[in-house]
C-alpha cells in the first residue's frame, strides 16, 4: 500500500519568487531589487506598521480567532454583513478553505490556461481534475470557458486582472459568462489586483453575491503592503461564507496580521500613492518596451508581462547577474516571456538599465 495519497505524487509545488537575500548571497551583490512578486514597493502603510509594532507584547495570546475587528472593518468597507466575511492566511489559504469546503472525489475545477498557478496547485492536491479554456489575446476567454463547465463542476476560478497576464474581463462579458454558468456551481472572482485598474468597464462584483454563488477574493498583500504578515479575505453570501467558516483553522489569521490590517485598511494616503506609482511605472514600462520593440501586454495589474523574444530563462539568469531579480514564465509555458512588477520610481530604472544591457 502508497504512503501518501496517489494524486500527491503528481502535485507540482509552487516555485516562489527568489528572495532578495539567496540573490545577494549566491551572487555575491550588494545592491539586489525584486520584481518578482508583484509586492508592493513602498513597503507596509506606515499606520499598518505603527499598529502592527504595538500590538507585539500582545503576541502570547492568541489572535481574535473571530478575526471581529478586521472584519467589522471590511463590512463596513464593502457595505456588507460581518456575516459575508472571511478572513485567510493570504487568499492562498482560501483557495484551500474552497477545496475543503465544497469539493468531493470527481467533481472539476474550471479556469483558464496562463492564469493564477495555485488554483491548479491545490487542485492537485485535493485530486481534482482542472479543465482550462485557453486565452484570447492574452485574455480570459469567457465563452471557451463556459463550454469547459459539465455536470461535475464545483468551482470555476476567474482571476480579475489575471496574473501573469495583467488582462481583464470587463462587466458586460462577466455578466453574459455568469449567466451562462449553472446555479449550483460556485464562482470565484480573484480581485487581488483590484486596486490597480484603470479602466470604465471594471465589474462592480459586489453586485454578483446577493443570491448567487459567487465568492470575492481579496487580498492585503498588494496595494496595502501586507505581504509578509498574509491576509486575504472572501466576500459572498452568509450561507457560503458560513460553510467554509466550518472548514477553517481557529486561529488562521494572527494576531499581528489583524492589526496590520485594520490599520491598512484606514490608510488612504497610503494607498493612493502605491496607486499613483504603479500606474506611472506602468507607463514607464510601456515606454521602455516601444523605444526596445519588445511586445508586451498591457496591464491593469502591478506588473507586466513582456516578451523577450529569446529564452527567458536566459534572460532571467542574466538580470539577475544584474541584480534585478523577475520572473520567467517557463511555468506557464510562455517560453521568451517575462514578467516584471513595478517597483519605486530607481527600481524602474534600474531594470531598464539592466534589461537594455541584457538585450544588447
Ligand atoms: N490571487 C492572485 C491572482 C495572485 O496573483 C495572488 C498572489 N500572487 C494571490 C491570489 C495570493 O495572494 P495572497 O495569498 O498573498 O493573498
Amino acid at each position: 500500500m502508497a504512503l501518501v495519497k496517489k494524486n500527491i505524487l503528481k502535485v507540482t509545488p509552487y516555485a516562489a519568487g527568489k528572495p532578495i537575500e539567496e540573490t545577494r548571497r549566491e551572487l555575491g551583490l550588494k545592491h539586489v531589487i525584486k520584481l518578482a512578486s508583484n509586492e508592493n514597493p513602498l513597503g507596509p502603510s506606515p499606520r499598518a506598521l505603527a499598529a502592527m509594532r504595538a500590538c507585539l507584547s500582545g503576541v502570547n495570546r492568541y489572535p481574535d480567532s473571530q478575526g471581529y475587528y478586521l472584519r467589522k472593518a471590511l463590512a463596513q468597507y464593502h457595505s456588507v454583513a460581518c456575516g459575508q466575511v472571511l478572513l485567510g492566511n493570504g487568499s492562498d489559504e482560501i483557495i484551500d478553505i474552497l477545496f475543503k469546503t465544497f469539493f468531493e472525489p470527481g467533481d472539476n475545477v474550471v479556469t483558464s490556461e496562463t492564469t493564477f498557478l495555485e488554483y491548479a496547485i491545490i487542485a492537485s492536491v485535493y485530486g481534482a481534475e482542472v479543465r482550462t479554456a485557453p486565452l484570447r489575446n492574452f485574455t480570459y476567454d469567457l465563452n471557451a470557458l463556459a463550454k469547459k463547465i459539465d455536470s461535475r463542476t464545483k468551482l470555476v476560478f476567474i482571476a480579475n486582472p489575471n496574473n501573469p497576464t495583467g488582462t481583464y474581463v470587463a462587466r458586460k462579458e462577466l455578466e453574459r459568462c455568469l449567466g451562462r454558468i449553472p446555479a449550483r456551481v460556485a464562482v470565484v472572482l480573484d480581485e487581488a489586483y483590484d486596486a490597480f485598474i484603470d479602466v470604465k468597464d471594471y465589474p462592480a462584483s459586489l453586485r454578483y453575491i446577493a443570491g448567487r454563488n459567487v465568492i470575492l477574493l481579496k487580498t492585503f498583500s498588494k496595494v496595502y503592503g501586507l505581504a509578509g504578515v498574509r491576509v486575504g479575505y472572501a466576500l459572498a453570501r452568509e450561507q457560503l461564507i458560513g460553510y467554509m467558516e466550518r472548514c477553517r483553522q481557529p486561529f488562521n489569521v494572527n494576531l499581528v496580521a489583524q492589526a496590520g490590517a485594520c490599520a491598512a485598511l484606514k490608510d488612504r494616503e497610503f494607498l493612493r500613492k502605491t496607486r499613483s506609482v504603479v500606474l506611472a511605472g506602468r507607463s514607464f514600462f510601456y515606454s521602455l518596451f516601444e523605444r526596445m520593440g519588445i511586445a508586451y501586454v498591457p496591464s491593469q495589474a502591478n506588473f507586466v508581462l513582456f516578451d523577450a523574444g529569446r529564452d527567458g530563462v536566459t534572460v532571467f539568469k542574466k538580470l539577475l547577474s544584474h541584480g534585478v531579480i523577475v520572473r520567467d514564465m517557463q511555468q506557464y509555458g510562455l517560453r521568451t516571456f517575462l514578467r516584471v512588477t513595478v517597483g519605486t520610481k530607481r527600481e524602474n530604472e534600474m531594470f531598464a538599465r539592466a534589461l537594455e544591457k541584457v538585450l544588447s
